[in-house]
C-alpha cells in the first residue's frame, strides 16, 4: 500500500506504472495521485505513447485501472490517431517560431549549434545531436517567451516574476498567484500567433486570476489571435509533443 503514502517532497510525486491488456493490444497507464482531483481522469501522453490516469486520494489504484480498462477502446483509438513522430536527426525539418529549419549534422563544428539560411548546423558526435538540438530549442523558446511576456505585461502596467519552461503535457502555460509564469517549451514549434496568444493569456492572469469576462477583455487587448490559436492547439497540440 505504499502507493497511498504521500511523498514528502512535492516534486517527487509518485507515479505508478501498469500495463493493461485491451482487445487491440497493450496500453501503458501511468497513474498519478492528485490531492485536488475530485474524480478520475484519463488522458493521452503523446510524447510517451501512454495514458495518464489521475486519481483522487480516495480512489484505490485497482479501481483506477478498472476505469482505464473500461475506456480501452477510446484509449486505443486515441493512441492510433497520434501524429507521426519527428526525430531530431540530420535532415529533419522543424518549424521554429515560424521559421523552417532543417537539421544538418556537421561533426566538424564541435560543440556549436548555428542557425543559418534555414539550416540548423549541429556539431559533435551523432549521439549528442538530439541533446544539442533540444538545448538550442529551449533557449530559443526562452528568448521569445521572455521578450513577449515583458512586452505584454508592460501593456498592462505589470511585471511578471520568474519564467519557467517545462515539458508539460496538460497545459501550455500557467500563472501562479505570486506572478511567476510557466510555459511548455514545445510552443517553440507553434506559429508565432499561437505563442503570442498563450503568453498573452498567462500575462492577463497577472491582473485577473480567473477566466471571467474582465479577464477575456484583457486577453483581447493583448492579442487578436485568441480563437485561431485555441483551434490550432486543439488540432496540432499532440504533434508538438511528438517531436524530438
Ligand atoms: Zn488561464
Amino acid at each position: 500500500m505504499n502507493f497511498f503514502i504521500r511523498p514528502k517532497k512535492k516534486l517527487a510525486a509518485k507515479t505508478h506504472e501498469a500495463v493493461i491488456e485491451t482487445p487491440r493490444g497493450r496500453v501503458t497507464i501511468k497513474a498519478k495521485r492528485n490531492r485536488r482531483a475530485r474524480r478520475m481522469t484519463l488522458r493521452i501522453d503523446a510524447t510517451h505513447d501512454c495514458a495518464i490516469l489521475v486519481l483522487p486520494t480516495y480512489v484505490a489504484l485497482a479501481e483506477g485501472l478498472d476505469f482505464a480498462r473500461s475506456k480501452a477502446d477510446w484509449l486505443q483509438a486515441k493512441l492510433a490517431e497520434l501524429p507521426e513522430r519527428l526525430a531530431f536527426a540530420d535532415g529533419a525539418l522543424l518549424q521554429v517560431l515560424g521559421r523552417r529549419v532543417t537539421i544538418r549534422h556537421e561533426p566538424g563544428l564541435g560543440a556549436r549549434v548555428i542557425e543559418t539560411d534555414g539550416e540548423l548546423r549541429v556539431g559533435g558526435e551523432a549521439a549528442l545531436l538530439r541533446g544539442r538540438v533540444l538545448r538550442w530549442l529551449k533557449a530559443e523558446a526562452r528568448r521569445a517567451i521572455l521578450t513577449l511576456a515583458a512586452e505584454r505585461a508592460a501593456l498592462l502596467g505589470k511585471k511578471h516574476k520568474r519564467v519557467t519552461l517545462r515539458d508539460s503535457r496538460s497545459r501550455w502555460g500557467s500563472c501562479s498567484s505570486d506572478g511567476s509564469l510557466s510555459f511548455c517549451w514545445r510552443l517553440v514549434f507553434a506559429p508565432p500567433a499561437v505563442l503570442d496568444y498563450v503568453v498573452s493569456h498567462e500575462v492577463a492572469h497577472l491582473v485577473e486570476m480567473n477566466h471571467g469576462p474582465r479577464f477575456w477583455e484583457l486577453v483581447e487587448r493583448l492579442t487578436p489571435h485568441r480563437e485561431a490559436a485555441r483551434r490550432w492547439l486543439a488540432e496540432n497540440g499532440a504533434a508538438l509533443q511528438r517531436q524530438g
